[in-house]
Formats: C-alpha cells, sequence, structure tokens
C-alpha cells in the first residue's frame, strides 16, 4: 500500500481499533477521568516509564498535588521527591514551571489544542497530541515507540524509522488515521494495542484487530519491522564518589537546577580520568567540586547503573575532611545530613543504590 492511505482502509481501521479498545482497554487510573491535569500528569509521567512503574507515581503525584493550583505552590524539592526513582527529573521540573504558567500567567485556563499545548515547557508533540486529543477531542495524532511499532507493521515500511523522513512519514500516516469522533480513544487504542498485541518481539497477529489490514503479517515480515538504525555503543564512565562523614552526618551537594538530575541531592565525586587511581580521582574531584582536602577511607559500595545514553559504576569510599571548609563550587547549596534525614531529600536512583549501606 502506498501512502496516504485510501478512505475505505482508513475507516476499516478506525472501526477495527476502537471496536477492539472499547472491549480490552485496560483499567488505569488516569483513564478514569478527563480531567486536562490528571491526563496531562499521566503523559509527562510514563513518558519512558513502564505503566506498572509509573502508576503508583502517578497516584502518590495526584495525592499529593490534586490540582494545577496545588503543584504551582508546591516547593521544588517536594515535586522532585515525588519523582524520586523516576529518572529523567527534567520531566517533572518542566511540569512543575507549567503548573506554574498554567496557575499564575493563565488565570487556571488549560490550552485547547495541541499547539498550544506545546507552548508550554516540556511539552513536545507527542504529548500535545494526547492531551489535546484525550481531554479537549482534538483530531490531532500520537506517535510514540508503540504507535510507530504499529504503522512501520500495518504498513510494512522497511525504512528505519529513526530516521527523520521516516518519522514524518509515520506522522502523516497517524494524522490521516485519527478519526474526527472519539480521537482519544483513538489514539490510545494504538498505543495499547502495541503494548498489549503489537509488541516488539512476539506480536499476538492472531488475536489483533487489524490482522486482515495488516502488511507485515500478510508478507510475514512481523519480526522485521520496525527496522531500526544502528545505535552507537553506550559509553560507559567509572565514578568515585565520597561518603564524607563528620559527627554521624555526610555532606550532601544539590545539583544545579537545569542539566541530568538537576535539583536533586547526592553525594559529591565524579568521574576517573584516564590513567587516574580512585583516590587520586576522588580528591581531585572533591577539591574541584567543594574546596577541601579529604582523607579516603574504605570502599563502602560499588553499584552499577545504566542512563539512556550512558551507564556508569559508582564506587564510593567513606572519606573525612582534611582541611578546609566545604563550599558549594558546583553545587546550589551543601547539607550536612544524617542518615535518619535521608528519607527528606530527592536522590539519583544511583545513590539510592547504595544509601542503605552507608
Ligand atoms: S497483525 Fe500482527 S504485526 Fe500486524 S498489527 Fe497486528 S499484531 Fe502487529
Amino acid at each position: 500500500m502506498q501512502d496516504p492511505i485510501d478512505t475505505r482502509t482508513v475507516q476499516r481501521i478506525r472501526r477495527a481499533l476502537l471496536a477492539w479498545y472499547a472491549h480490552n482497554a485496560r483499567d488505569l487510573p488516569w483513564r478514569r477521568t478527563r480531567d486536562p491535569y490528571a491526563v496531562w500528569v499521566a503523559e509527562i509521567l510514563l513518558q519512558q516509564t513502564r505503566i506498572d512503574q509509573g502508576t503508583p507515581y502517578f497516584e502518590r503525584f495526584l495525592a499529593a498535588f490534586p490540582t494545577v493550583e496545588a503543584l504551582a505552590r508546591a516547593q521544588e524539592d517536594a515535586v522532585l521527591k515525588l519523582w524520586e526513582g523516576l529518572g529523567y527529573y527534567a520531566r517533572a521540573r518542566n511540569l512543575h514551571r507549567a503548573a506554574r504558567l498554567v496557575a499564575f500567567e493563565r488565570g487556571g485556563r488549560f490550552p485547547e489544542t495541541a499547539e498550544a499545548w506545546q507552548a508550554l515547557p516540556g511539552i513536545g508533540r507527542y504529548t500535545a497530541g494526547a492531551i489535546a486529543s484525550i481531554a479537549f477531542n482534538e483530531a490531532v495524532p500520537v506517535l510514540d515507540g508503540n504507535v510507530k511499532r504499529v504503522l512501520a507493521r500495518v504498513f510494512d515500511i522497511a525504512a528505519p524509522i529513526d530516521q527523520a523522513a521516516t518519522e514524518s512519514r509515520l506522522w502523516t500516516l497517524a494524522g490521516a488515521l485519527v478519526p474526527p469522533r472519539r480521537p482519544g480513544d483513538f489514539n490510545q487504542a494504538m498505543m495499547e494495542l502495541g503494548a498489549t498485541v503489537c509488541t516488539p518481539k512476539t506480536p499476538s497477529c492472531a488475536a489483533c484487530p487489524l490482522r486482515t489490514l495488516c502488511e507485515a503479517a500478510a508478507r510475514g515480515t512481523q519480526a522485521e519491522r520496525p527496522v531500526k538504525g544502528k545505535k552507537p555503543a553506550t559509553p560507559h564512565y567509572e565514578i568515585v564518589v565520597a561518603a564524607i562523614e563528620k559527627n554521624g552526618r555526610f555532606l550532601l551537594g544539590k545539583r544545579p537546577p537545569s542539566g541530568l538530575l538537576g535539583g536533586l541531592w547526592e553525594f559529591p565525586g565524579g568521574k576517573v580520568q584516564a590513567r587516574e587511581a580512585h583516590e587520586q580521582a576522588l580528591k581531585r574531584e572533591i577539591r574541584e567540586e567543594l574546596g577541601v582536602e579529604i582523607r579516603v577511607g574504605g570502599l563502602a559500595a560499588v553499584v552499577k547503573h545504566a542512563y539512556s545514553h550512558f551507564k556508569v559504576t559508582l564506587n564510593v569510599y567513606r572519606c573525612t575532611i582534611e582541611s578546609g571548609t566545604p563550599r558549594p563550587v558546583a553545587h546550589s547549596e551543601l547539607k550536612w545530613v544524617s542518615r535518619a534525614q535521608f528519607g527528606r531529600y530527592a536522590f539519583p536512583k544511583a545513590n539510592l543504590k547504595f544509601i542503605g549501606v552507608l
């Protein structure tokens, strides 16, 4: 089949998917409402997060901040604490900034179109399409990993889906399919089909509502779709971390507000450079970050962690200050914190992996 799609096929795909969704949609908390705020929080939270992991976070977040005004009034530390462990903390910071814009500069009025939603921080084309179609019935498409896979199979697309030209073609296809009535249900049906039936490894074609319309199923190419370009190898960094203790308290630094893990609290440290011993690297990092000399003691923990574009091994050493008074050179703030108080601070997940052994 060549793009654009013929009207009859479009109608058949819409009908089949909406009928299937009516009986197969999972009962998820954000699907019980069309409240733009709840839909928005869910869409931000579920980016790069699995549904089973995201659901308790969604419930806790809505319980703590039930309205956009409540979120707008919150301290950023409290927002980040609720996001702790989810990763991609820029999502939380942007959600908070956008809530302030809606509550304080738009008088609590939400944007009503995908285009207007995209003007808020942290909202790209996908998220804007999801919120506008679900909460405001705007007939705009969504294109996440699940929808890309379904479309690449239904239309048996052999070009790599991570190429800009293919992505643009997929947006066009998704836009042609989304119906003027029930666009939100249709978009959710596409995502649901990708999540539960047209899964990456073994799609359940026999149970699929699009079986008779699917070109990959007809040609037996499902396992080869979608085609992905080669990814560069993931870099790995060796990191040294200082658990600096004084009178039963540890020195924590708050990361600057923007950038990776911005606004979270962490144990100071940094990358080991080529041909550097751990002790030497740790002393250099702490001198640069805090302006003090330390004595490096025993190794307390070694933990591995994977971020989206790199992996790290954290080597955590027990340390004491030899000379100087710590200053926040690389951090926005420093604090001495006891073990009993760790729970009050939002840490990156990699720090949570070793905090229990200190
Ligand atoms: S028939 Fe199979 S490959 Fe095609 S959309 Fe359905 S599950 Fe995916």
